[in-house]
Order: structure tokens, then C-alpha cells, then sequence
């Protein structure tokens, strides 16, 4: 157990150092803004949607090596899949990091290298941490107009 978590560890660590998909894009036919005011994480989604698929995403923002990891990955995992793949995926994430699921091993190997962030479940400041990039993403999919608050 004790390696799986230095692994998690590791991958959190080289995501908040080397972000992948960071910066603006400048073709975006989605974007939303979040707000973590618990931590002070800010990031800001942008996709291109074409037909039902998120050909390009990238972020920008600042906060906690926990928020920018999260944001990384989540980018990562997304670019490519089809819109109900998406929402599919932020679901089972969203029951990982709270806990909400009862099925922990099939989800966790369905999510791929996001489980690394199943132990944040265990400290619910941190589960906002997590899941503010999905929840600005959901919300630039749904063309809310309002900033997105985890409180
Ligand atoms: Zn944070």
C-alpha cells in the first residue's frame, strides 16, 4: 500500500509541476471559470467541441498542487472522448473523491490514472480541491453563464 501511494503521490506531483493542456486556446468553442474560496484555487476551461466530441481542451488558472493536478489529468482523460463518455467519467470521479461509491475497485481501474485520486475522500477540503476542474468543465459543456463556486 505503501508504494500505490508513493505512485499516486508521484503522478500528482509531476501533473501540479508539468501541467499538461495548460494555457489559453484561442479557438474555443466552450469555457468556464471556477473558484475554490475554501483553498483559493482559481482555473479557467476551454474546449473545442466538434459534433459530440472535445477535440482540444486546455486550462489556465492557480492554486494547490491538488487543484492543478486534478486540472492536468482531467484534460488528459477528456481530449478525445464523446460528450457522454465525459459526463460518464465525471460521474464515477465525482463518486471516487466522495466516497459516494460502493463498487471502489471497478471504478478505479475504469478511471484510469484518476484514482490517484481516491485517497482525497478522506479530507473533504481537498475533495473540492479535486473536483473543481470537473465541476468548471461540466459547466462550460452546459454553457452556464455563472462562475463556478464550490461553495
Ligand atoms: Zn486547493
Amino acid at each position: 500500500m505503501t508504494d500505490l501511494r508513493d505512485l499516486y503521490q508521484e503522478v500528482i506531483l509531476d501533473h501540479s509541476k508539468r501541467p499538461r493542456n495548460f494555457g489559453e486556446l484561442s479557438a474555443a468553442t466552450h469555457h468556464a471559470a471556477g473558484h475554490n474560496p475554501l483553498c483559493g484555487d482559481t482555473v479557467s476551461v476551454e474546449l473545442l467541441v466538434e459534433g459530440d466530441r472535445v477535440t482540444e481542451v486546455r486550462f489556465t488558472g492557480s492554486g494547490c498542487a491538488i487543484s492543478r493536478a486534478s486540472a492536468s489529468l482531467m484534460t488528459a482523460t477528456i481530449k478525445g472522448k464523446s460528450l457522454a463518455e465525459v459526463e460518464s467519467v465525471f460521474g464515477r470521479f465525482h463518486d471516487l473523491v466522495t466516497g459516494a461509491t460502493t463498487d471502489v475497485l471497478g471504478d478505479a481501474e475504469s478511471l484510469g490514472k484518476l484514482q490517484v485520486f481516491a485517497g482525497v475522500k478522506e479530507f473533504p477540503m481537498r475533495v473540492k480541491c479535486a473536483t473543481l476542474a470537473w465541476h468548471t468543465l461540466h459547466a462550460a459543456l452546459h454553457r452556464e453563464a455563472a462562475p463556478v463556486t464550490t461553495e
